[in-house]
């Protein structure tokens, strides 16, 4: 048995209880009236923003905005070449979200660094509340991570919301410079990023543990897949002469469900399809389809796609058709920092929690952070499996749970971090201020 670390502050269940009640109360504001949204640089965020920030004052935390919005609170240190520890999260939404995607994240982390009542840490620590993770407004995610690692897309400042106003203006009309982004981080030596967030998914619940340890976010292709065959009458062209693509798209589909069972920890879905004319009594011409394909390992990934793609080839000359496909998103998949994943899980050991690992399909700030700084992610627990919903839900003892972890992990980074030693402790990164060099494609995300 694992000695239970004595955890210093407020109780576990007293902490949780007000994570839960700020939730609430970030839930009743939003943009449409009888629903959870918030989009980027809308009035409820500038609401939640005010807010939170008043919540991190109160913590002792100095705050700031940066020039997309986002809020970072950053706890005393008198030390300006320390290293930095980044928490945190997002606290956009989705349009009709439930209460706790990324939001549960930023408090969760704030509620640590609250029970900290201000004692000195050797180290800098930031808290990081990220003003766009979902994309909501401009149909690209992450614009809060990707602008603290200095790499928001030119051409994305021109793209238009649903009324028109342009990326850039709407930045511009909040009082930033959308010409000013640049790495938060450059030359700081970096601890990491540890974020904080519900599973969005069944594993944890199925597997019945209340946190889980990430392993690595999965990389991810979207793809558009078309047989053309030979449209018809659907009562007078006999079946021997028909070239229909519709069966060859069902044999597909067959096949890549049968890959993604074959293949530990690969998921693909065919979530749309076309035929086209589209009418009950013709052969169709045409069929178009999606194909969202996800796997932790890259080259997993990359072979999957590969068979697959083989596949389809075959089915169409067996059948006479034509395949066409296109890549419309690849995203590289990313493994969370072993030693940073290490020492939260040692520190859940430590407190009693029982933690279990696994790779997400979701995209998450922590993949944008990744990029310059160790990453590592802590997730809770989602009843249901249910996310991006009213319903979404989590378990106060579970809050509790990540609360006594996030918690103990800073206390046991102070202890383990020496001062003197930290030029050659490998923990650290120096981060050098070019992020965009890692060739990851963020276009969408899932
Ligand atoms: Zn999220």
């Amino acid at each position: 048995m694992p000695m239970i670390e004595q955890v210093i502050g407020p109780s576990t269940e007293e902490a949780a209880a007000s994570i839960l009640e700020r939730c609430e109360a970030l839930a009743r504001i939003t943009d449409e009236p009888g629903r959870i949204t918030r989009g980027f640089l809308s009035p409820a965020m500038a609401e939640v923003t005010t807010l939170v920030a008043r919540w991190m004052e109160e913590a002792g935390l100095q705050t700031e905005l940066d020039i997309v919005g986002n809020l970072i609170g950053t706890y005393p240190c008198t030390d300006d070449d320390a290293p930095v520890l980044v928490l945190g999260s997002h606290l956009d939404t989705v349009s009709d979200a439930g209460r706790y995607d990324g939001i549960l994240g930023v408090l969760l982390a704030l509620a640590a660094v609250e029970a900290l009542d201000r004692a000195p840490l050797p180290f800098a620590l930031e808290l990081v509340a990220f003003a766009d993770e979902e994309g909501l407004r401009y149909g690209v995610p992450f614009l809060g991570s990707r602008a603290m690692v200095g790499d928001l897309d030119p051409a994305w400042l021109r793209r238009r919301d649903r009324e028109g106003v342009t990326m850039a203006d709407a930045i511009k009309a909040w009082g930033g410079d959308p010409t000013e982004v640049r790495c938060r981080y450059a030359g700081r030596r970096m601890i990491g990023f540890v974020e904080a967030h519900i599973e969005q998914g069944p594993v944890l619940e199925q597997r019945g543990l209340p946190l889980g340890i990430l392993e690595a976010l999965s990389g991810a292709c979207w793809m558009r897949i078309r047989f053309d065959g030979c449209a018809g009458h659907a009562g007078t062209t006999p079946m021997a002469l028909r070239r229909d693509p519709v069966p060859a798209a069902a044999e597909m589909v067959l096949a890549v469900e049968h890959l993604a069972l074959r293949e530990p920890d690969l998921v693909a879905t065919v979530g749309k399809m076309r035929p086209s004319p589209g009418a009950s009594n013709v052969i169709a011409g045409s069929v178009e389809m999606s194909l969202d394909i996800r796997h932790p390992d890259d080259r997993c990934l990359a072979r999957s796609i590969e068979s697959l793609l083989d596949n389809c080839r075959s089915i169409a000359r067996r059948r006479d058709l034509q395949m066409h496909h296109e890549v419309l998103h690849r995203q590289r998949g990313v493994e969370a920092d072993a030693r940073v994943s290490a020492l939260l899980r040692e520190t859940a050991n430590a407190v009693g929690v029982e933690t279990g690992e696994l790779a997400l399909g979701a995209g998450h700030d922590s993949l944008i952070m990744a990029r310059i700084m160790p990453m590592a992610m802590l997730l809770l627990r989602s009843p249901g499996g249910v996310s991006h919903h009213p319903d979404e839900a989590v378990l106060p003892a579970d809050v509790g749970d990540a609360f006594d972890v996030l918690h103990a992990f800073i206390q046991r980074l102070a202890r383990e971090t020496v001062p003197d030693d930290r030029k050659t402790d490998p923990v650290f990164i120096r981060v050098d201020g070019d992020s965009g060099s890692t060739g990851v494609d963020l276009d969408c995300k899932g």
